[in-house]
């Protein structure tokens, strides 16, 4: 059911490596780590204020990441009515991890990779820390 889960949206970045990271981290949240309860919606429906994409945040939280201090996606999702719960910058993780630069637009190579890894367990946690907090925990299971 789409209003029980928490929409994980990355920047639409096509020109850096940072972006590209935010997309991969984005996947493997929506695929791999939380497949039952989080999933992502298109930025651009949302830049083009698409009713039904609005419609599905408003009752879901949302998780935001951004490949650079412009904070599209924060932004985006601010003016589309449904500030984010939480908003990352893969930059800020970056600092944390400076062994794990990512490599170019298209190859992030194994650091960037390896830095998407990160930032996936990162919002994993925060979505268990979210839907516990609304009484209903899901820990990577199938819809
Ligand atoms: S946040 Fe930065 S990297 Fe992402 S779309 Fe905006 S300008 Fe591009």
């Amino acid at each position: 059911m789409d209003d029980r889960k928490v929409y994980v949206i990355p920047c639409s970045g096509i020109g850096k490596a940072t972006a590209s990271v935010g997309r991969e981290a984005t996947y493997r949240v929506v695929e791999d780590e939380r497949p039952g309860c989080a999933d992502t919606i298109c930025l651009g429906l949302l830049t083009l204020g698409d009713e039904e994409a609005e419609a599905k945040l408003q009752e879901a939280d949302v998780i935001t990441i951004d490949g650079c201090a412009k904070d599209c996606a924060r932004k985006n999702v601010e003016a589309s009515g449904k500030p984010p719960t939480i908003s990352h910058r893969v930059h800020d993780y970056l600092k944390e991890h400076r062994d794990l630069k990512p490599e170019t637009v298209l190859d992030i190579g194994e650091g960037g990779r390896k830095l998407a890894d990160v930032i996936a367990a990162d919002i994993a946690e925060e979505i268990d820390e979210l839907r516990n907090e609304c009484g209903d925990p899901c820990a990577g299971e199938d819809e």
